[in-house]
């Protein structure tokens, strides 16, 4: 959903929204419910509001399907693509995230998805003390356990026994 900028009323606008979109890497379970109120001063325009998501993702530890229910709040505030770089923003205020337009259009498609990948974790885990997959067998070390582990030589051993090998040729 766009917004035109030059259409937004002096009073602001409430919008909800439920947008079905995609991300890289992960796949998004429901469509986004969003609330967001849009304002703007002589050229910023500020989006607050809340959206929530559902994500399905794999456990970085065992490739579980990993359920991740969020609720986000958004907090951005939009200046015009002219001013990157320029000294105008002199006060930050750290709690509003600031972003970029051109043209008169704000695009809010572009923001939840922002918003998203901005929160999501990088490794997901099912459960903080997931005990992962076996990196041999592949058991899930959750369920079952194995005797990989044991057999394992250390790797330092490993090279000395090159080295003797070595030493014998
Ligand atoms: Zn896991
Ligand atoms: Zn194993």
């Amino acid at each position: 959903m766009k917004i035109v900028i030059p259409d937004i009323p002096e009073e602001g606008l409430i919008v909800e929204l439920e947008e079905k979109i995609s991300l890289e890497g992960f796949s998004v379970s429901s469509p986004v419910k969003a609330q967001l109120a849009v304002s703007k001063t002589a050229n910023e325009v500020m989006v607050t509001g809340s959206l929530s998501v559902e994500l399905a993702m794999e456990c970085s530890r065992c490739l579980k399907d990993v359920q991740q229910a969020q609720d986000l709040p958004v907090n951005v505030v939009y200046h015009p693509a002219e001013e990157i770089g320029s000294e105008k923003h002199g006060l930050r205020d750290d709690e509003m995230d600031m972003g970029f337009y051109t043209g008169e259009e704000l695009d809010l498609q572009e923001l939840i998805t922002e918003q998203i990948l901005l929160s999501v974790q990088m490794k997901p885990l099912c459960n903080e003390d997931c005990k992962g997959i076996c990196p041999k067998c592949g058991i899930d070390l959750n369920t079952g356990t194995c005797t990989c582990v044991q057999k394992e030589i250390d790797p330092r051993l490993e090279v000395l026994k090159k080295l003797l090998q070595k030493e014998k040729e």
